[in-house]
């Protein structure tokens, strides 16, 4: 593990006030006696993609979570536009436009594509807007038109993805966070995953990502976090983290010198 006061790299995220959506502040959550996560502070700026990259078991479905407000923190803050939301119920917060697209896509199986969109305007204040929700979606997902009436649970996992996303943008997100999205698909499922996130966060979609694929996600990142046994251990530019030598050594499979063998591909630029 890199020492964090050496690694951290010099391009700070934009810290103006206002600049950034969210800030977490010294974040702690424990499960029952279990501590995992000790303290970790980050921030999400308007309008780019942000990262947390790290190992299995380092807290980064457990971060997520925290921020939608479906685990209790121990300690810390979170602020949303400057507002502190930290004992917000979930759906406060999603009223607060924050959305998350879970890890393993956790669609309703045996209701329609349609209907798990639908899921993801559940609140009165989104129902009325339902239906123009739902053409915006098919515009975006052409296939998932194609597929409206299909029971989600025989989608493919590409089709599952494209639908979780889906439901997670019917809640007018400003905020939207995405978990491990290319999670076992095919690579070029993951080119099509990775070039949505990169075209919607074009759009000026404020995108917290964790990524499993860390070449795809730091590419497409502008800022990152490497976390680490529950604190952050660097951070860093996107471009920063893909050439630094311990995060290439860990996650990346070796230096650019020596790249692995399975070559690094570009990932679709943001
Ligand atoms: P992965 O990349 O494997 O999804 P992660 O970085 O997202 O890992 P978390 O899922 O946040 O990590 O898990 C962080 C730690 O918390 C792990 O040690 C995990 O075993 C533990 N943990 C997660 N969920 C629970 C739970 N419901 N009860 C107890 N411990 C949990």
């Amino acid at each position: 593990m890199p020492d964090s006061s050496d690694a951290r790299t010099s391009a700070a995220p934009a810290s103006t006030p206002g600049e950034n959506l969210l800030v977490v502040e010294n974040l702690q959550v424990a499960y029952g006696a279990t501590q995992v996560l000790w303290g970790i502070s980050l921030s999400v700026p308007r309008g780019k993609v942000t990262c947390i990259i790290g190992a299995n078991g380092a807290g980064k479905t457990t971060t997520l979570n925290a921020i939608a407000g479906v685990l209790p923190v121990k300690g810390g803050k979170l602020l949303l536009e400057g507002n502190d939301v930290t004992s917000l119920p979930p759906w406060e917060r999603v009223k607060r436009h924050v959305s998350l697209v879970p890890e393993g896509r956790q669609l309703w199986p045996g209701m329609s594509v349609e209907e798990n969109l639908l899921m993801g305007c559940f609140l009165p204040s989104l129902r009325a807007r339902a239906q123009s929700s739902l053409a915006r979606m098919y515009e975006l997902f052409p296939r998932l038109k194609e597929r409206r009436r299909q029971l989600a649970g025989t989608l493919s996992g590409g089709e599952q993805q494209m639908c979780a996303i889906g439901r997670g943008l019917m809640s007018e997100p400003h905020l939207l966070m995405l978990d491990e999205p290319s999670l076992g698909l095919a690579p070029k499922l993951v080119d099509e995953i990775f070039s949505f996130i990169a075209k919607i966060s074009r759009e000026g979609m404020t995108i917290l990502l964790v990524g499993q694929n860390v070449n795809y996600t730091l590419q497409i990142s502008h800022y990152g976090y490497v976390m680490e046994t529950g604190r952050i251990t660097l951070e860093g530019s996107g471009e920063q983290l893909f050439h630094n030598d311990y995060v290439r050594q860990a996650y990346l499979g070796g230096a650019l010198d020596h790249p692995p063998a399975d070559p690094t591909r570009q990932a679709p630029s943001v």
